[in-house]
């Protein structure tokens, strides 16, 4: 085997070689090539990923583009703003700015840029495929997803190689923050964790830890006792935990000290009437008289903010519960396989018949003021798709944007909990908002988003570390594609 190595080696130069110094990847006259040497892995693309990208010049100059910059500022019009290998070097008005002379300018009148959205709960599995990433990173990247934390694994080697091969430039999609798999307890879904003993769970968590991971996630039927295992494990390790809980309470996990807390007032136990300790009894009557501005519900929301924890909403995936929300758009048809095609169908001739079902509605009207609350008390709050049904990786994040403006948010104060927020979740200092110093991870979007929320779905070109991917190209292949059998 070892004589191989050599050879392997010079085929991989062979076939780097005309890529070198040339970053003319659509062959058009207006894209400069550059003539300086390799200066950064970057420069470096497999021919896979070359066709995906639109620009990539070491200084790139945005020009009169509208800027919401993911630290919850208001918008800013008019903007100049100069990258230089990767990370924005400066920001400021027309006339503060000096663009430099080598710089490839984009004029982005009447557009807005957003930072890349740091998906907080961006699976690579859906029910029923536990592994759909390599579509999914295309779905991601395409939507203005550049980092995703899969807050809990279904295939979680799978999750590990596709995280390195994207960061190695060998294919193209968000970078991934990846995880273990998911812990549950007795009840629980066969296909997860269940631990049998302190030992067992320990050394489980290691085993995961020893590979990179520093991201776990309890799920619903956990046991009480388990769960502060597994947070001390975590946490001697410099890793984390998150819960979609169920038979733990908000109150009980934040006071054992976990991180992050799933979904919001949808996977709440704290209000029922009828909760037996460690126990997930389902079921979700308790919301419907529950009245968000009551005390009770402020003073657990207030102790979730003293210790740090942070929340993280996924109204596009409850939308889908919702008969006379529930509808798929063009472009997702267009992704979803043939198999998911036909199970939409089905869920949708159901729901017409109880389309005047107005429950569901309700509960996610208290849902987005919960999360609202939980925001103007201080709290960190952070969103991500959690995909399924018909709500597609990306485009599910998009969608919760939209819901969240239907929640009260702001353009800015949306923007902030899909981007900053999940930046500051994950303790990522150099992604998710628009400032000096920091990755070029952008989005620019075709319009304003401040007048039309919608325009989060009109994606130009998606930029990972100055490099601008264009979305079209990469939704171009994928249809059909999404959770194919
Ligand atoms: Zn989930």
């Amino acid at each position: 085997m070892k004589d191989t190595i050599p050879i392997s080696f010079l085929v991989l130069i062979l076939i780097l070689v005309p890529f070198l110094g040339c970053n003319n990847v659509h062959g058009s006259k207006s894209h400069h090539y550059r003539n300086s040497q390799v200066s950064s892995t970057r420069d470096i693309y497999s021919d896979s990923i070359l066709k995906y990208i639109k620009y990539n010049y070491p200084t790139l100059a945005l020009m009169h583009v509208n800027v919401v910059d993911g630290t919850g500022a208001v918008l800013k019009e008019d903007q100049t703003i100069v990258i230089k290998h990767g990370l924005f070097e400066a920001i400021g008005g027309p006339t503060e700015i000096k663009v430099p002379r080598n710089a490839k300018i984009l004029d982005l009148k009447g557009k807005t840029i957003i930072p890349g959205i740091v998906g907080m709960h961006n699976h690579l599995h859906i029910p029923r495929f536990p592994d759909v990433g390599d579509v999914a990173a295309k779905l991601y990247l395409a939507s203005g997803v550049t980092t995703i934390q899969t807050c809990g694994a279904a295939s979680p080697n799978n999750e590990i190689a596709l995280s390195n091969t994207i960061e190695k430039g060998m294919q193209i999609g968000p970078d991934i923050i990846p995880s273990a798999p998911f812990i549950t307890g007795k009840g629980g879904n066969p296909n997860m964790i269940i631990p049998r003993n302190e030992k067992h769970l320990r050394d489980t968590m290691q085993h995961y830890i020893n590979q990179g991971i520093k991201w776990f996630k309890v799920y619903r039927n956990t046991n009480p006792d388990d769960l502060k295992v597994i947070i001390d494990e975590a946490h001697k390790n410099n890793c984390k935990v998150r819960g979609h809980l169920c038979s733990i309470t908000f109150e009980e996990a934040t006071k054992w000290g976990i991180d992050g807390i799933e979904h919001g007032l949808n996977s709440t136990s704290d209000f029922r009437t009828d909760k037996t300790y460690g126990i997930c009894n389902g079921g979700r009557e308790y919301m419907d008289e529950l009245i968000i501005e009551n005390p009770k519900v402020k003073a657990l929301q207030q102790l979730i903010i003293d210790n740090d924890v942070f929340l993280t909403s996924t109204l596009s995936i409850y939308e889908a519960s919702i008969p006379n929300r529930a509808y798929a758009d063009e472009r997702t048809l267009k992704a979803m396989s043939p198999f998911l095609l036909n199970e939409y169908k089905e869920r949708r001739d159901n729901f017409d018949k109880s389309i005047k079902d107005t429950i569901r509605n309700n509960r996610l009207k208290r849902i987005m003021q919960f999360e609202y609350q939980y925001y103007k008390m201080g709290g960190l709050l952070c969103a991500g798709v959690d995909a399924g049904r018909y709500v597609l990786p990306g485009f599910g994040d998009q969608r919760n944007y939209e819901l969240l403006i239907e929640a009260g948010f702001s353009t800015p104060e949306a923007i902030q909990i899909m981007t900053g927020n999940g930046a500051k979740a994950l303790e990522r200092s150099n992604i998710g908002t628009i400032q000096e110093g920091k990755r070029a991870n952008f989005v620019i979007l075709n319009g304003s988003l401040e007048k039309d929320p919608t325009i989060i779905e009109k994606v130009e070109t998606v930029f990972k570390n100055g490099v601008g991917y264009d979305p079209d190209s990469i939704l171009e292949t994928i249809e059909g594609q999404f959770a194919k059998e």
